[in-house]
Order: C-alpha cells, then structure tokens, then sequence
C-alpha cells in the first residue's frame, strides 16, 4: 500500500469542501427569505461554475444543484458540452445553463443552442441576432436585460432610462423577455442599485430579477431577487 496517491483523498475533501459551501450558502438563502417575509422556493441559486474543474461541477452537481451560470460561451460549451454531462440529462437532471458574461452578436447562435437562458442582452443588435439565432433553431430565446445600474462608462449592460425601449424591441422580436440582471458597482453599497432593478422590473411586470454574488447576495434577497449568482461562496476564490 505504500504506492497509496493522496490524490483522491484530496480530491474527496475538496468536494465535501464544496457541499459544505452549497448547504451553508442554501441556509443562508432560506433565513434571507424568511427575514424578508418571501416564500421558501422563492430564490434560485444559479451556481456560477466559470473557471471550475470538472470536478468541482461534479461535487455541485452531486449535492444537488441544477442551476448553472457561466459567463464565456467557448469555455461553456466544453464543460457542458452533452458527451461529458449526457447520462444525466437522461435521469431527468438536465442541468439549467444560464449565459451571464457579455455576448458578440456572432456567437449568438451558439448562445442559444447551448443555454437555456440568455442573462445579458443589452442591445438591440444582439436582439435581433438571438431572434434570427432562434428562428433558426425553432427555438424561442428566453433572455433578461442586464442593465448598468451604476451607468459605469466600462460596464455591460443598457442605462436605467433606456430599459422600456430595450425591452419593447426585444417584445417585438418575439424574444421571452424573463426579468433583468445586474452587477453593482464594486465600490458601492449595493442595496441601492437591486432596489433599481427591482423597480425597473416592477414597471415593466417581470418576474425574474438576477442580482446578488457571493459578497451580497443576502442583501439583493432583501431587495427581491429570484436568482442569486453564486461562485466563490461554492466553490472558494477563483485561481
Ligand atoms: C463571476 C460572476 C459571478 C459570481 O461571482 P462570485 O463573487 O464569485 O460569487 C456572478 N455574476 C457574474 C455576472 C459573474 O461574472
């Protein structure tokens, strides 16, 4: 036995590691949504699985989670591509794929075939590229705006005052528009700005608001947030 790698021991104590992240941050999640006065069930976590090694997505999907966030459609499509996660799908545990880093038009076909939800139009360009994409497909797109909350010059995402026409070009493209998306300043109490988003959603009567990381995502609960993107509160600091 003294060829014994440690490997797997390692390996097996990242992934409870893992576990252990996933059911404090669940609890978390829950107490949030009490303190709020929101039903249970009503927060999604989206585990943002960007960077990840396949083992990590593993560990996450073996305590349960079904939800996954990433933001580079290339990189994507080689962690989910069907060949590596398809036994799954076939129990019925496909996992749901949500696209939350920013998209060129030309890889919009690509969006759309590999992710059930698009988080981050923020242009009518790209509107009418997921719309062609999806007629192509024989697939409606289901999207959210991300919008700049902050109206910071080098951050994704359309301006507050520019979400009802985003939102109507994208009605008129037959797009599903779900809710609205958005990162918060990082110098900035973020309370505020899901407070926007929330109101900009509640206007236009959609239901789905993303909002909330690993720092604040408790606080974005408070605010009304559906689904919380997740990623170093699971998995540790990215390398
Ligand atoms: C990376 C990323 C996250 C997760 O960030 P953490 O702080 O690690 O939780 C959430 N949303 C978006 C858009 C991201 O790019």
């Amino acid at each position: 036995m003294a060829d014994l790698s440690p490997a797997p021991l390692a390996a097996s104590s990242a992934s409870s590691a893992i576990a252990d992240r996933i059911a404090t941050a669940q609890r978390r999640i829950l107490r949030a949504c009490r303190a709020a006065g929101r039903p249970e069930g009503t927060v999604t976590l989206v585990a943002v699985t960007k960077t990840q090694p396949p083992r990590a997505v593993a560990a996450a999907r073996a305590a349960g989670l079904t939800v996954f966030g990433e933001n580079r459609v290339q990189e994507a499509q080689g962690r989910w591509s069907e060949g590596r996660w398809g036994p799954d799908a076939a129990a019925g545990t496909a996992p749901e794929l949500r696209l939350i880093g920013p998209l060129q038009t030309n890889k919009a076909a690509d969006a759309i075939a590999l992710f059930d939800v698009i988080e981050t139009l923020d242009r009518e360009k790209l509107a009418r590229a997921l719309a062609d994409a999806g007629m192509k497909l024989g697939r409606r797109p289901r999207v959210l705006v991300q919008v700049n909350t902050g109206a910071e010059p080098q951050k994704a995402g359309v301006l507050p005052g520019e979400v009802p026409t985003l939102i109507a070009a994208a009605r008129s493209l037959d797009l599903a528009v779900e809710g609205l998306m958005c990162i918060p300043p990082v110098d900035e109490a973020a309370g505020p700005h899901f407070a926007l988003l929330a109101k900009l959603a509640a206007r236009e009567g959609l239901p789905v608001l993303s909002m909330g990381m690993s720092d604040d995502y408790e606080i974005a609960i408070r605010f009304g947030a559906t689904h919380v993107r997740l990623g170093s509160a699971l998995f540790g600091p990215r390398g």
